[in-house]
């Protein structure tokens, strides 16, 4: 068996899981290890879709979503449209510890955030605010939202610990210049991440609207609980996506799964989603290594 071992979204994955793999192989939980590797990329200007820097909603307003999972007593906690504050998965971790609830949203998350300690932050970067200020000379049509490199593409992460257990952390600025107030698949638990101790765990990116309409992660768990292989189980998730939402294919979605066991898997629409230049990759991390793969990519039918 594999353990400790990690496994998260795009090629941005790989540090993340670097930092997850540092805490896993001295003994430390699934859930610290997601939540350190969610940092990471919260924290990481360079990458415009998660955390600081990330492209803002068609208001120039950054709002992030952000959820963790753990496995050892099955409970989750999220935020959505969270504003202004850096680390949303740390908050939707204490959502999920302080609280009784599951899910904060917009300007009570991030009341909760700030009353809790959390760090008030301007989320724009030069590179943003510069992206912004061309999104809008180009377009007066806000509500309209087209995929490129920059403007998309979510940190999902699951670990599995040295003793067997399994954490999930999912955290996104979303699509860029998204209607104000939109909330993808990311914090909500089975579309955008989903964790079941005795079976595995799995996470998302992609196109939200269409991820949440078929509870992807949560399909992804229960195929491994029906005995299909991680792998198995991702391109079913993403055939039902593809059959159940046809016009999905040109927005692409993927997904990622972790089994009990060890055993890893991924599965994507397309190998780069549409006018996309980022190929679909996730990253692997055990034995102090982190591998970078891609696909398998699953044809609409
Ligand atoms: N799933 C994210 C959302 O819809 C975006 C992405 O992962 O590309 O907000």
């Amino acid at each position: 068996m594999n353990l400790p071992c990690v496994i998260a979204t795009w090629s941005f994955g790989a540090p993340a899981c670097r930092a997850a793999l540092e805490i896993l192989e001295e003994g430390g939980s699934s859930l610290d290890a997601v939540e350190r590797a969610a940092n990471v990329t919260e924290d990481d200007p360079d990458v415009t879709s998660v955390g600081y820097g990330g492209m803002p909603n068609a208001d120039g307003i950054v709002e992030l979503d952000a959820a963790i999972m753990d496995g050892r007593r099955h409970t989750a906690g999220a935020v959505a449209a969270l504003t202004g504050i850096r680390r949303p998965i740390s908050i939707a971790r204490l959502v999920m510890e302080r609280t009784r609830h599951c899910m904060l949203a917009g300007g009570n998350a991030r009341r909760f955030a700030l009353a809790q300690g959390g760090e008030d932050t301007d989320l724009h970067t030069d590179r943003t605010r510069a992206a912004y200020a061309a999104y809008r000379e180009r377009t007066d049509q806000p509500a309209v939202v087209h995929f490129d490199d920059e403007n998309h593409d979510t940190i999902g992460i699951c670990a599995l610990d040295a003793d067997g257990h399994l954490a999930a952390a999912c955290t996104t600025s979303g699509l860029a210049w998204k209607l104000p107030g939109r909330v993808g698949d990311s914090p909500i638990v089975g579309s955008g991440l989903y964790v079941d101790d005795e079976i595995g765990a799995a996470s998302a990116t992609g196109n939200g609207d269409e991820i949440m309409k078929v509870c992807l992660s949560y399909r992804v768990v229960m195929g491994m609980e029906r005995g299909m292989t991680p792998t198995e189980a991702c391109r079913d998730g993403i055939a039902y996506l593809l059959r159940k939402r046809p016009d999905h294919q040109a927005q692409g979605a993927a997904c990622i799964a972790l089994r009990k066991d060890g055993a890893w898997g991924a599965a994507a629409t397309q190998i780069g989603f549409d006018e996309m230049s980022r190929r679909w990759q996730h990253a692997y991390g055990a034995r102090s290594v982190v591998t970078l793969s891609e696909g398998p990519y699953v044809a609409r039918g």
